[in-house]
């Protein structure tokens, strides 16, 4: 089992955009899904969080500017980066984007290139073991790519979902996951598991982490969840 691909929501009214958008994410390696206007966009979004929202400023229905301002005030929603793109290239509607939460923007006709740099810029943020990077919390280090996992050197023995489950907490050490959270992100929304299943792999996740000695560094947090550190 891999780690699920990163997925990019494409929010484009123009259907020859729309198509070069999902042609070109597809070939990179993402899951994308796209939306014609704001309110799909926005209900997307609520259905199945992306990791990155790519968003057309011009769309019918809902301004991809209002979009930006509802995904970034919704305490759910707002960890989400957006690309915000632009057939205007004024300077001070680059500014209004970034003003209301827009993590980076592009004026078109941009670069493909360019876009799919910047999509992965902001991957490398919020999850980087989707894109192949090598994570490392004190001694212990993940390869995402390899699926290697080492403590102090030595090789840990993991089973497919403890090392999704680690992968989870090492992109964010210190941050508290709730047993939910992490059956959306490490067993995926459709499925259908109990959250004391979370609980059991957290406890192997541990035992294969302290085999050889070392601290247990995965935190319980009372009524919360777990967390890394
Ligand atoms: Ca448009």
């Amino acid at each position: 089992m891999s780690l699920p691909q990163p997925h990019v929501l494409i929010v484009e009214d123009e259907a020859s955009q729309r198509e070069v958008l999902v042609y070109n994410l597809t070939a990179e390696g993402f899951r994308t899904t796209a939306a014609m206007d704001g309110e799909e966009g926005l209900l997307m979004v609520a259905e199945e969080k992306p990791d990155v929202v790519v968003l057309d400023w011009m769309l019918p229905r809902l301004s991809g500017i209002e979009v930006c301002r509802r995904l970034k005030i919704n305490p759910a929603t707002r960890e989400i980066p957006i690309i915000m793109l632009s057939a205007r290239s004024e300077e001070v509607d680059k500014v209004r984007g970034l003003e209301t939460g827009a993590d980076d923007y592009m004026v078109k006709p941009y670069s493909i290139s360019e876009l799919m740099a910047r999509v992965r810029t902001q991957l490398r943020r919020v999850r980087p073991s989707s894109i192949g990077e090598m994570l490392t919390f004190e001694d212990i280090a993940l390869d995402s790519e390899t699926h290697r996992v080492t403590r102090a050197g030595q090789p840990l023995k993991l089973g497919p979902t403890e090392f999704r489950l680690l992968s989870t907490f090492m992109e964010r050490p210190g941050r508290v996951w709730s047993r939910d959270q992490l059956l959306d992100l490490v067993w995926g929304r459709d499925v259908y598991v109990d959250t004391r299943t979370v609980d059991v792999h957290v406890g192997r996740l541990r035992k294969a982490l302290t085999a050889a000695g070392g601290e247990d560094p995965v935190r319980t947090v009372r009524g919360a969840g777990y967390a890394l550190g």
